[in-house]
């Protein structure tokens, strides 16, 4: 089983994904957790490269394609040896957030929709759960050191991510689930298990 993880930032990604884990090791299920950027020692490197305070100059193009190079070695390296094994795998962030962030925020939507087919070689996620906060509301949930890199985007960029991925949730409803995470952690992560619970008797 293939699960991402979405959302916008300050939506509560890293705290469901713990959760989540938590869970499958109760059931002693086989689960690995990884993110992107990262992943890999290289996708890790190509992470601080992209995600460098320093570097704002770097061209919105590079950027989508460093965020394609990492996800490709994270799916040859990682996700798909592990889901050959039969190893659930739980995924911060993949190929949305580059169609949302990359494709909605910066408008590079037809370019980062080609790349990212050869970057995932067809190994899309079973599921994917959509964490739908507005990001005005996401970024005060933020830690303050995060809030400084993420004050270098409007919120005009933001409200554009957020509206690529609530196009999304319209465009794959078969494998994007949007959960309202404006609720509490535990509302939150109820719901999502009683998604997995019926995904797992279909
Ligand atoms: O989810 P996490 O906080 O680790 O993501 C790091 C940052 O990378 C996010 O704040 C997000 O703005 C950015 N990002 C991006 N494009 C992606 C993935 C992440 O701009 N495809």
């Amino acid at each position: 089983l293939f699960i991402s993880i979405e959302g916008p930032d300050g939506s509560g990604k890293s705290t469901q994904i713990n959760l989540l884990r938590d869970f499958f090791n109760c059931q002693e299920r086989a689960v690995i957790l990884t993110r992107e950027p990262g992943g890999t020692v290289i996708s890790e490197k190509i992470r601080q490269i992209i995600l460098d305070k320093e570097h704002t100059e770097m061209d919105p193009m590079t950027e989508a394609l460093l965020y394609a190079a990492a996800r490709a070695q994270h799916v040859a390296e990682i996700i798909k040896p592990a889901l050959e094994k039969g190893i659930t795998v739980i995924c911060d962030r993949f190929v949305d957030s580059s169609i949302a962030y990359q494709g909605y925020g910066r408008q590079l939507a037809q370019p980062v929709q080609v790349i990212n087919e050869y970057a995932v070689a067809g190994c899309m996620p079973d599921v994917t759960f959509l964490l739908k906060i507005d990001p005005s509301v996401g970024k005060k949930r933020i830690r303050e050191e995060e809030q400084d890199r993420l004050e270098k985007e409007k919120l005009e960029f933001h409200q554009a991510v957020f509206q690529g991925y609530l196009a999304m949730e319209k465009a794959y409803p078969q494998r994007i689930i949007g959960i309202d995470a404006s609720r509490s952690i535990e509302e939150v992560s109820q719901d999502i298990l009683v998604h997995l619970s019926r995904l797992s008797k279909d």
